[in-house]
């Protein structure tokens, strides 16, 4: 029988519970799924700290703590481009077939449903806590920011001086203004 094959697409800036726990709701549902790291071209700003390759570090290691066969997911970075109407090409340029896609995202959920594409909802996890806005918050104001990301965020932050140069970043933005 033919492999049901999804995306999901998000900056993930950080990695947090909320993507993992959605990551497992779809993966009860579909065969396999394409992880779509977006706007992999940004990092060192204060809504995008991290680059894509550091992105990709904690989503497979995250995945490896949950104890996800590999050969269940693909995890791709996807730069931006300026044109939403062919946004979807773009994507599918450079992903493995796929027929449905999750998104909480409308601009997202808009552009798969004009191209004919399923769109599904994933159910949202405490969304008040679980949002990168939050966790950026948090590492910001040395709240507890590790009880809302995985192990494997945590460790990249450490390895990279992570909430360093967030901290820095938010100096340099604020004596620009
Ligand atoms: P995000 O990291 O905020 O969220 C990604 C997904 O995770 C969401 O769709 C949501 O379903 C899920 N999620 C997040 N928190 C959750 C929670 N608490 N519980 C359950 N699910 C949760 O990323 P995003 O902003 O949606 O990413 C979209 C990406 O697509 C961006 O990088 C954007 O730039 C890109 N994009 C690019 C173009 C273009 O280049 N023209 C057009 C559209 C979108």
């Amino acid at each position: 029988m033919q492999k049901t094959r999804a995306i999901l697409i998000g900056r993930m800036q950080p990695v947090h519970n909320g993507h993992m726990q959605v990551i497992n709701k779809i993966l009860e549902e579909v065969d396999e799924l394409i992880i779509g790291i977006g706007s992999a071209q940004i990092s060192h700003e204060a809504k995008d700290p991290f680059t894509a390759g550091e992105r990709i570090v904690m989503i497979t290691q995250a995945l490896a703590e949950m104890e996800v066969d590999p050969s269940r997911y693909y995890i791709i970075p996807m730069q931006d481009i300026n044109f939403n109407a062919i946004w979807v090409s773009h994507v599918k340029m450079l992903t493995p077939p796929f027929s449905i896609v999750y998104t909480g995202n409308p601009l997202v959920k808009q552009l798969f449903s004009e191209e004919g594409f399923e769109v599904r909802q994933p159910p949202l996890y405490d969304r008040l806590h679980l949002s990168g806005t939050e966790v950026r918050r948090r590492i910001l104001e040395d709240d507890d920011w590790q009880e809302l990301v995985p192990k494997a965020t945590a460790d990249v932050l450490a390895e990279i001086d992570g909430v360093e140069r967030m901290k820095n970043l938010s100096i340099k933005e604020i004596s620009e203004l």
